[in-house]
C-alpha cells in the first residue's frame, strides 16, 4: 500500500485534491479514482500536462515513469479515504457530521448560515456526502478553519460508519428516522439502524450529540451517547416553538426571540430548531442565530418559493421519498391558496418492492386533501391515481403537453419528485 505519510506530503505542496481532469488542475493532487465505465489513471498523464502538481494513480508501471510526480496506490479510493482521515487527525477542531433520512443538507446550510456568523467554517459543499464526497470536504478544511460540518449521506448499512470513521466528528446531528432509500437499508428498522451509526460513533469517542425529541426513534438511538444536547420540546435543553408553518415558517427560539424565516414547510421547523440549538450550544448570541435563520433563503430546489408570471410556487423538486412526500403534502394543506392549489408529483425511487405500496400509500393521502388539481408524472404514480379526477402521466413530456394546453393562473402549486424525474425543467410551463 502507498506510504500515507508521503501522499500527505505531496497533498500538503498542492492546492487541492481533483478527482475530475475536466476541471482545473493548477497544483493540484490528482487522484485517479476508476468509475464503472472508466479508469482514473487514463486520465492522469492529461491532468498532470493541465497543471496538475501530483498523481495517485493504481498503474505501476505508469507510476515508475515519473515517481517525481506520480505516486502508485492500489487502490486510489482508498489512498483518498486515508488521506483524508490523515487530515483530519492533523486538526485540532470541533466537526460536527450531520445524517438522517431527511434535510441533512437543508440542516447543514443553515448550520453554516449560524456558526459562520461567530466562526470560521469549512462545510461540504452542495450534496458531496458519500464515500467520495465526505474525504474531498475534509482535504477541504484547512489550518484557517475553525470547525467543520460534514453532510454524511448513505444509502446501506455500514457506510455512516465508515463516513463517522473517516471524519471522526466530535458532534453528531441525525435529522430524523423516515423512509429514505428503504430498498438499499432494509426496510425502516435497517433505516434506523444505519444512521445510528454516527451516534454509536460518538457514544465510542466522547463526542456530543444534538438529539430531535420530536423524532419518535431518535431519543431511543441517541442512549448510548453520554453527552447529549436536545431540542426542540419544552422540556429540552433548547425548547423552540412552531408558531406559524404556511406561508413561511415562523419559529420562537428557547430565549423567547421570534424568527420569521423564508423557507417554507412545517418539517423546516424541525431543521431551523436543530440549527438554533447547534449554535447556542457553540455560543454563537442569539441576535446572530436569529439574523442567520432569517436570512436563509434556498437556491437549489429544496423548499423553495418561486413566483412565476401567474402562480406561486413551492418547487421541492430536489428529491422525494414517502417520508418527505408526505411532510411536503401536508405542509402544502395548510398554505393558504385563495385561488386554488395544484399539486405536482413525480415518481418515488429507490423503494425495491415497497414501491407500489408507498404510491398507493401516497394516493391515499392526496385523497384525504382537498388539492384542486392533481398530476401524477411518471410510471410508478399510476398507483397513486386512486381518483378518477387525477391526472395521470406516463412521461414527464405528456404533462408537459397538458400543462400547455391548460395554462395555470392565479395558482398555488407543489412540484416535487425524486431527483431522477427531475420536474423542475417544468417550472417554466406554470
Ligand atoms: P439527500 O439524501 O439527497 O442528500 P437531504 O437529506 O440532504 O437529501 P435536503 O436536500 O435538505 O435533504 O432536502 C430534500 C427534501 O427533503 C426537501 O426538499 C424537503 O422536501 C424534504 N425535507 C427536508 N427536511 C425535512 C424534514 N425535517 N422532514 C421531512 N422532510 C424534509
Ligand atoms: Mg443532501
Amino acid at each position: 500500500m502507498e506510504d500515507i505519510a508521503e501522499v500527505y506530503a505531496r497533498f500538503q505542496q498542492s492546492t487541492a485534491v481533483s478527482t475530475d481532469s475536466r476541471q482545473d488542475q493548477t497544483g493540484t493532487l490528482f487522484v485517479a479514482l476508476n468509475g464503472p465505465s472508466f479508469r482514473g489513471r487514463d486520465f492522469a498523464p492529461q491532468a498532470l500536462a493541465k497543471g496538475a502538481r501530483y498523481a495517485v494513480v493504481d498503474d505501476a508501471a505508469l507510476a515508475a515513469t515519473d515517481p517525481a510526480r506520480y505516486t502508485y496506490a492500489p487502490d486510489p479510493l482508498l489512498a483518498l479515504q486515508r488521506l483524508a482521515h490523515y487530515h483530519r487527525r492533523q486538526l485540532a477542531i470541533p466537526v460536527i457530521g450531520i445524517t438522517g433520512s431527511n434535510g441533512k443538507t437543508t440542516t447543514k446550510e443553515l448550520l453554516h448560515a449560524v456558526l459562520s456568523r461567530r466562526y470560521r467554517v469549512q462545510y461540504t459543499r452542495g450534496n458531496l456526502n458519500n464515500h467520495i464526497g465526505v474525504p474531498l470536504t475534509l482535504l477541504s478544511i484547512t489550518q484557517e478553519h475553525e470547525l467543520a460540518i460534514v453532510e454524511m449521506g448513505a444509502n446501506h448499512q455500514g457506510e455512516i460508519d465508515l463516513l463517522s470513521h473517516l471524519a471522526e466528528p466530535t458532534h453528531g446531528l441525525i435529522t430524523n428516522i423516515g423512509k429514505a432509500h428503504l430498498e438499499g437499508f432494509g426496510g425502516e428498522e435497517g433505516i434506523a439502524k444505519g444512521k445510528s451509526e454516527l451516534f454509536r460513533f460518538l457514544a465510542a469517542t466522547g463526542g456530543t450529540a444534538f438529539v430531535n425529541t420530536a423524532d419518535a426513534r431518535l431519543p431511543g438511538l441517541a442512549a448510548v451517547v453520554a453527552e447529549q444536547i436536545t431540542y426542540p420540546g419544552p422540556a429540552d435543553t433548547y425548547p423552540a416553538e412552531l408558531l406559524a408553518a404556511a406561508p413561511q415558517v415562523v419559529l420562537r427560539l428557547h430565549d423567547g426571540t421570534v424568527v420569521e424565516a423564508q423557507i417554507t414547510g412545517g418539517y423546516n421547523f424541525l431543521n431551523l430548531a436543530a440549527a438554533a440549538a447547534v449554535g447556542t450550544h457553540f455560543q454563537v448570541p442569539t441576535p446572530d442565530i436569529a439574523t442567520a435563520l432569517a436570512g436563509y433563503a434556498p437556491t437549489n430546489n429544496r423548499s423553495q418559493l418561486v413566483s412565476t408570471s401567474r402562480n406561486e410556487v413551492v418547487l421541492d423538486a430536489y428529491n422525494a421519498n414517502p417520508s418527505s412526500m408526505a411532510a411536503a403534502l401536508t405542509s402544502f394543506a395548510a398554505r393558504p391558496a385563495p385561488g386554488g392549489k395544484v399539486v405536482i408529483l413525480g415518481d418515488m425511487f429507490e423503494l425495491g418492492e415497497e414501491s407500489q405500496a408507498e404510491h398507493r400509500a401516497l394516493g391515499e393521502l392526496l385523497a384525504a386533501q382537498p388539492f384542486g388539481t392533481v398530476l401524477l408524472v411518471g410510471p410508478d404514480m399510476q398507483h397513486a391515481a386512486l381518483k378518477p379526477e387525477f391526472l395521470h402521466f406516463p412521461t414527464k413530456a405528456a404533462a408537459a403537453q397538458w400543462l400547455e394546453a391548460h395554462p395555470l393562473t392565479g395558482q398555488q402549486i407543489l412540484i416535487k419528485g425524486s431527483r431522477g424525474m427531475g420536474l423542475e425543467t417544468l417550472l417554466p410551463l406554470v
